[in-house]
């Protein structure tokens, strides 16, 4: 599957807002943003933004793009998909994002970063339900059991709060999905209306 392989703390930039893209580097003073607070590009720091309702919308979008490392293509695969599903579109979309097998494990604290996760995932650390699963945009469901192969291969991310949506078994060492997240869950500040007003213009 393809992916961004760009410098990720322009993209942060480019949102005006950290996206946690690069692990531990995020949260110590090396982080990008927080020593250019402006747009990259040669006019980043004196362009001053006043976004219209559609340049709003499409900042958004890019923004839970960038946040979860998926390119346009398997982005509006997953709106379409949403906007097919029974119930509240933003929260099926949302509920789609963060079921993806990448994200279950940098949310069970596994990795440092969603781009960790998935390196990880395609070398074999991790199996769903028992076996090893290789494609970091499985979706995962209610009741599947997260396990790392080796425990000596993988640490726990320093400071990470599993999510309520999750179930540590510490005895059995497993994370399981307990159910799917709701739109009051979601961690990410992503105005996922927004995006789903772009893609139904
Ligand atoms: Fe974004 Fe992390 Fe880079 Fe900071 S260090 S700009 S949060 S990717």
């Amino acid at each position: 599957m393809a992916s961004y392989k760009g410098p990720k703390c322009r993209l942060c930039r480019r949102e005006g807002e950290k996206l946690y893209l690069k692990g531990a580097r995020c949260y110590s003073d090396k982080c990008a943003i927080s020593k250019r607070p402006y747009a990259p590009g040669q006019h980043g720091n004196k362009r001053t933004r006043r976004l219209s309702g559609y340049g709003q919308q499409f900042r958004e979008k890019q923004k839970a793009k960038r946040t979860y490392g998926i390119l346009e293509t398997q982005f509006k695969n997953y709106v379409n998909a949403a906007l097919k599903t029974k119930g509240i579109t933003s929260e099926v979309l949302m509920q789609k994002l963060e079921s993806r097998f990448d994200n279950m494990i940098y949310r069970s604290g596994f990795a440092t970063s969603r781009s960790q996760s998935r390196q990880m995932i395609r070398s074999g650390f991790f199996m769903l339900n028992g076996e090893v699963v290789r494609i970091p945009s499985a979706q995962t469901h209610p009741g599947d059991v997260i396990k790392p192969v080796d425990f000596e291969r993988v640490h726990l991310r320093e400071g990470f709060v599993l999510p309520e949506w999750l179930k540590a078994n510490v005895k059995e060492r497993y994370v399981e999905v307990d159910r799917l997240p709701g739109l009051e869950d979601f961690q990410a500040d992503i105005n996922v209306q927004l995006i789903v007003e772009f893609y139904s213009r």
